[in-house]
């Protein structure tokens, strides 16, 4: 654990309807009340439909939300896709780019994912930049060069502009460890997210590293999350399965601000 604020982030993913959603996100505000630190900064990205329940659960309190995805332009002819000033008007503070099930579902590749961090910042939204291997790519020896190339790439545009307008936060996501129960173990994780904050630091420079939280996401539970986070590197999680659960994610916020609060 280091001295950059606690992160945790809820994937939801396509699932839940308007009732659980609205029921989670009150649940998650009591919890959140209930803890006796309060170090941990958490969002929720629930699919497009969900946010307007989401955004009456949570407002008031805390917790932010987010889109799961954005086009990398504002407005015009793209049936199906959301925009980001359409984000930013439903209250969202964050969103997800380049997530695997995109990347692997739409096509996305990491030039997409560029423009669509330049959209977010132009927004006004965090983005969060997800990363990741394949397990094919790990076993070929190719873990840190595919994250290097995703990232150089994503962060092309934000380079170019000198620093980042505004912060912005990176989730290392093995796509092996995805929603497969077989989570990184802590080693694997630190050694991915130390190689990612070099990285960070040679496109953007070591202050722009050390501030950035760079999250970890695939398979984490209540049981592995306090392991992961006391890694130097690791400031917190994207969660998908266990986010669907509010007891399960109530339990991982608080692995994280116990670790916070030592
Ligand atoms: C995710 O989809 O971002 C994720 C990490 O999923 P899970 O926690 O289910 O592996």
């Amino acid at each position: 654990m280091s001295a950059r604020v606690p992160l945790v982030a809820a994937n939801w993913k396509m699932n839940l309807l308007r009732a659980d959603a609205e029921a989670h996100g009150r649940r998650l505000v009591e919890g959140l009340g209930e803890l006796s630190s309060k170090l941990t900064e958490v969002v929720i990205f629930p699919s497009f439909p969900l946010l307007p329940a989401v955004a009456a659960a949570l407002r008031g309190s805390a917790v932010a939300w987010g889109g799961q995805d954005l086009h990398p332009e504002d407005a015009g002819a793209h049936t199906g896709d959301v925009s980001g000033p359409q984000l930013a008007d439903a209250g969202c503070a964050w969103v997800l780019a380049g997530h695997s099930e995109r990347r692997h579902d739409h096509g996305e590749t990491d030039g997409t994912v560029a423009r669509k961090a330049e959209a977010a910042f132009r927004n006004g939204l965090a983005p969060m930049l997800c990363i990741g291997e394949t397990k094919a790519e790990r076993d070929a020896g190719e873990t840190f060069g595919v994250l290097a190339r995703q990232l150089g790439i994503a962060l092309e545009p934000v380079a170019a502009s000198g620093s980042p307008p505004s912060p912005f936060a990176l989730a290392y996501e093995p796509v092996w460890a995805i929603g497969t129960g077989d989570t990184a173990t802590p080693e694997i994780a630190q050694e991915a997210h130390r190689h990612v904050r070099q990285v960070l630091a040679e496109r953007l420079g070591e202050e722009t590293a050390r501030a950035t939280r760079i999250l970890y996401g695939g398979s984490v539970k209540p049981g592995n999350a306090a392991d992961l986070i006391a890694e130097t590197d690791i400031d917190g999680f994207l969660v998908g399965g266990a986010s669907l659960d509010p007891e399960e994610f109530l339990a991982i916020i608080r692995r994280c601000d116990g670790a916070a609060g030592r």
